[in-house]
């Protein structure tokens, strides 16, 4: 019987930014940092002799070339997130990381506890 199933991952790195395409006043025009969460989603069939749909090592791995350019860093400086928003924050990281886990399906970023942002790839419609 085949199988499938969603894992979730999750990660935490530290930054700092501003968003400077929002109105003059408002707060996250400021310079200011977050303690950021991503959640990583990959879906897929379960290796039916291994058990599992990838080694929770694999993702790390996938990921973490990407935390290393992310973490401790001043985000508006690095190519692509000249306005980072969480949104463009979570199409950079899902960009990075699926060409080396083609399973991943979703990418989730967290700025506080109460906000995330959803990103499942590329608009096909
Ligand atoms: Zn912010």
């Amino acid at each position: 019987m085949s199988m499938r199933v969603r894992l979730e991952k999750e990660f935490g790195f530290e930054a700092a930014h501003r968003l400077p395409r929002v109105a003059e006043g408002h707060k996250c025009s400021r310079l200011h940092g977050h303690s950021f969460r991503v959640t990583l989603e990959v879906e897929g069939p379960v290796n039916q002799n291994q058990g599992w749909l990838v080694d929770y090592a694999d993702i790390k791995a996938a990921y973490e070339p990407v935390r290393d350019e992310l973490d401790h860093r001043y985000l508006n400086e690095i190519e692509g997130l000249e306005n980072p928003t969480s949104e463009i924050l979570a199409a950079w990281i899902y960009d990075r990381v699926r060409p080396r886990l083609p399973q991943l399906k979703r990418v989730t970023v967290a700025e506080t506890c109460t906000t995330r942002c959803v990103y499942e790839g590329p608009d096909r419609s």
